[in-house]
């Protein structure tokens, strides 16, 4: 089928399916390590590249192709390689552009491991990284060198909700020769597309909201061209980090209600962002759908709704935070976000604990930040269980 005229909502629930011989209606989940090959010749032309087809799940399987296939074009990429996690997907992107004596250009407020792994790992194998607000473009083109292989951003950025200009940053990573990969995790291709903005890389952890039901761990990279593609694929395809059919399978059945889920669940987020606007324990809230959001204009701009992740500040500081962790009923206590159901979590006591105060208000994780991933529930239901919980703060 062709997909090329099809609106989001009908490539998401059409995109990647299979002509399989039983004309099954969902993709199947082929549960093979490995494919048998017609005869000899076969196996060898397979192996060449003069013939299309399977030959080892790492290397590809068709319930993951058909994921790979389905995300792509809802990113209007050319081609994409699932992972078994956001982290490999993150890692293959850096293994792929980063060498010895290259130098990568990374937004100070990333998911954590995105980070610390550059410092931890990459460092070792004299990789050189700095980590700028990319929201400052000054700040980004400063940090660049002659030598800077990759440009790697997060926008929104977890858990700060800041907001880079892609097509901006995408202009002074070309300029300087230098690939720019977003991490478009929290805005989703419904809302933002980076590669139309000029990216050459899209990634997602679809652990989040493309698989949308907190039931697998799973990441994808889609590329806006074949030499950026093959470099991704061929670095899955040696370190491994796959995915697997029956998580592609799962992902699939996920991103068809993903427009679904993600107007809904931003829905209730606005008006949720508005509660804790007023609410007098509160010290500020950043989202995006609000006009005291730094960055409001650019997102108008950049994006096509501010999407579900809130971020706010309670006036008590870790004390706060942690009472409030302690008292919502409805609303989960859990790291993690973009599923159907509502988590909060509390990056100071958690995910952040283990940074010393001074690096953590530097990367503006303060003590009272609360990060909410808001669901898909009755917004007033939510919005009880956060007034009730933050009575006790
Ligand atoms: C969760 C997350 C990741 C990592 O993905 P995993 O699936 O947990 O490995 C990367 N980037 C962002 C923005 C995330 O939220």
């Amino acid at each position: 089928m062709n997909l090329d005229n099809l609106k989001f909502d009908s490539l998401q629930v059409h995109a990647g399916e299979l002509d399989d011989q039983f004309g099954s209606a969902t993709v199947p989940i082929y549960q093979t390590s490995t494919f048998r090959f017609r005869d000899a010749e076969a196996g060898r032309r397979l192996f060449m590249g003069e013939e299309q087809g399977y030959i080892y799940t790492r290397i590809g399987n068709p319930t993951i192709r058909a994921l790979e296939q389905a995300i792509a074009a809802l990113e209007h990429g050319h081609d994409g390689v699932a992972f078994s996690s956001g982290m490999a997907a993150v890692n293959a992107v850096y293994l792929a552009f980063l060498a010895h004596g290259k130098h990568v250009v990374c937004s100070a407020s990333v998911y954590g491991p995105s980070r610390t792994v550059l410092e931890k790992y990459y460092t070792q194998f004299g990789v050189e990284a700095t980590f700028v607000h990319t929201s400052d473009l000054e700040a980004v083109r400063g940090a660049m060198r002659d030598n800077t292989a990759l440009v790697y951003i997060e926008t929104p950025a977890n858990p700060t909700m800041e907001v880079t200009d892609i097509e901006a940053v995408a202009q002074i990573a070309h300029e300087y020769g230098a690939v720019l990969a977003v991490d478009n995790t929290f805005a989703t291709p419904y809302l933002q597309n980076p590669l139309l903005l000029g990216a050459d890389i899209v990634l997602h952890s679809v652990t989040k909201y493309i698989n949308g039901h907190a039931d697998i761990v799973g990441g994808i990279v889609v590329t806006k061209d074949e030499q950026t593609y093959k470099a991704v694929r061929s670095v899955m395809v040696s370190f491994g980090g796959n995915m697997d059919p029956h998580q592609a399978y799962m992902t699939l059945r996920g991103v068809k209600t993903l427009s679904l889920r993600v107007e809904k669940a931003q829905q209730n987020a606005m008006k949720i962002a508005r509660f804790l606007e007023q609410h007098p324990k509160v010290e500020w809230v950043k989202y995006p759908g609000l006009e005291s959001h730094p960055q409001y204009e650019l997102i108008k701009k950049q994006m096509r709704g501010p999407g579900a992740m809130i971020s706010f500040e309670l006036k008590g500081g870790i004390e706060a935070g942690k009472t409030l962790m302690d008292n919502v009923k409805l609303i989960i206590l859990a790291v993690s976000l973009g599923g159907v159901e509502s988590l909060i979590q509390h990056p100071a006591s958690m995910t952040h604990a283990g940074m010393s105060r001074e690096a953590r208000l530097k990367a503006d994780i303060t003590d009272g930040l609360v990060r909410l991933s808001v669901g898909i529930e009755d917004v007033d239901d939510l919005i009880a269980d956060l007034e009730q919980a933050l009575a006790k703060c």
